[in-house]
């Protein structure tokens, strides 16, 4: 079983790569922003909860995202590995997965964290406000906030991989070919 982890800021192109990382090596992308925002859109408990944190750019709790992703998880014993993309977001997130995964027998194989600069992800999240619909990437004051709790409470959860080994840095400029190129290149590499 592979388990990647897909780290980065807001803008990265986590989303982006992780469709095409599915494809590659069929694995189930599990994105816990997409299962938030599919609960907003169906109004569920979660969804409303989720909401108010999500629109000011503020993590969702702790124990809310764990429980929720750890479900999902459960959904698809089929999967021949996962994409955890935006999980987890925190050190303790980052612990609950590895204690998760351990009891399933299982384990992440791989981080890998894409590194693109605050300029160049303001510009991206401006651009896909245009036509994403996502409030949270409309409003600069929000876009701005979501990066500011990237860098204070999501950026150390890489420790905790670099730690185990299994931290790889990914340059995430460049078109959209390039960089999966250097995702898939990691991945081979370290899956022989
Ligand atoms: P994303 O689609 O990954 O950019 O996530 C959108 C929003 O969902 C984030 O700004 C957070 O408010 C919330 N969210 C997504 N994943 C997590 C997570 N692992 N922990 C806490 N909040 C999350």
């Amino acid at each position: 079983m592979l388990n990647i982890v897909l780290f980065g800021p807001p803008g990265a192109g986590k989303g982006t790569q992780s469709q095409m990382l599915v494809d590659t090596f069929s694995l189930h992308h599990l994105s816990t922003g997409d299962i938030f925002r599919f609960n907003i859109k169906h109004e569920t408990e979660l969804g409303k909860l989720a909401k108010s944190y999500i629109d000011q750019g503020n993590l969702v709790p702790d124990e809310v995202t764990i429980n929720m992703l750890q479900a999902e998880v459960e959904k698809h014993p089929e999967a021949k590995g996962f994409i955890f993309d935006g999980f987890p977001r925190t050190t303790n997130q980052a612990v609950a997965l590895d204690r998760f995964l351990e009891s399933k027998g299982t384990s992440v194989g791989l981080m890998l964290a894409l590194q693109v600069d605050e300029d160049e992800l303001i510009k991206r999240l401006l651009l896909r406000g245009k036509d994403s619909g996502r409030a949270d990437d409309s409003d600069e004051s929000v876009i701005r906030n979501r990066i500011r709790v990237y860098n204070e409470q999501t950026a150390v959860a890489a420790d905790f991989y670099a730690e185990q080994g299994k931290f790889h840095a990914i340059n995430g400029v460049g078109n959209i070919d390039e960089i999966f190129n250097r995702l898939r290149s990691v991945i081979v590499e370290q899956s022989k």
